[in-house]
């Protein structure tokens, strides 16, 4: 039985501007993300990682082709519908973690929620916060936590409405290494222990090494897509 993806890309192209400041960011690339499954996407810098991430989270329009995540074909829906999607079965994490600075780490997981006008699933919360390491921090606000433990609280954030998949734009890229591993260990809990779904764009490969599966990409190009891929592999791949 195959398994039905949790982000679908059919020949998609993301084509900026036009005439000679035309760029192709995105040229017809068709990809299957599925459940369960952490996957990085690497490249050199202007290989289109961001536009990719931007396109299959509905930030982003494509030129041609098309979106599915979680079996909703993001151009059938409006900007009303989309924008629901997106708070509700896609969750961010960015990395300037986005917290709000007069709120504490509780408040601030919790604000998606809020701002939808539904309740928490209090043993979801409470699941989340202790796989985070974030029981003594709940009452803290973020400039009384470090940047580490900033992006756990974003981290939950972006799983307390049990998104159907997690898009982390430079998760670590904040981080200092020791920080940055124990981000990446709980996107990894997240698959594992939380069933959850990952994509995550990286331009440092020791992070890439985390994820289950890694993507390459090249001028608008899927180049590789390998599975718990070494630092050597990928560096093979990225010359
Ligand atoms: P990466 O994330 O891998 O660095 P991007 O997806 O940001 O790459 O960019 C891919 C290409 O698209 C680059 O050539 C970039 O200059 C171009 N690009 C990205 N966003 C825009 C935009 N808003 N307008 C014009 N060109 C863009």
């Amino acid at each position: 039985m195959s398994i039905t993806p949790v982000v679908r890309l059919q020949s998609v192209s993301k084509i900026y501007g036009s005439g000679e400041a035309q760029v192709i960011a995105l040229d017809n690339v068709s990809v299957d993300f599925a459940p369960r499954e952490f996957t990085a996407i690497i490249g050199p810098s202007g290989c289109g990682k961001s536009t990719m991430l931007h396109t299959l989270a509905g930030l982003d329009h494509v030129t041609s082709g098309s979106v599915t995540v979680d079996g909703v074909a993001l151009d059938s829906l409006n900007d009303n519908a989309l924008t629901e999607l997106r708070r509700d079965r896609i969750g961010f994490i960015f990395q300037s973690f986005n917290l709000v600075p007069t709120l504490d780490a509780q408040a601030n997981i919790l604000l998606p929620l809020r701002l939808a006008g539904q309740k928490a699933d209090n043993q979801w919360f409470q699941s989340i916060v202790k796989i985070l390491g974030l029981e003594k921090r709940l009452t803290h606000r973020p400039h009384e936590l470090s940047g580490g433990q900033q992006q756990r609280v974003a981290v939950a954030r972006a799983l307390i409405s049990r998104p159907a998949v997690l898009v982390a734009d430079e998760p670590t890229g904040n981080l200092d290494s020791q920080a940055s591993r124990e981000v990446l260990g709980l996107l990894h809990s997240a698959v594992k222990e939380l069933n959850q779904s990952v994509i995550m764009v990286t331009h440092d490969l020791t992070c890439a090494e985390a994820a289950d599966r890694v993507l390459v990409m090249r001028d608008g190009h899927i180049v590789e897509d390998m599975r718990h891929p070494q630092a050597e592999a990928l560096q093979e791949a990225l010359r």
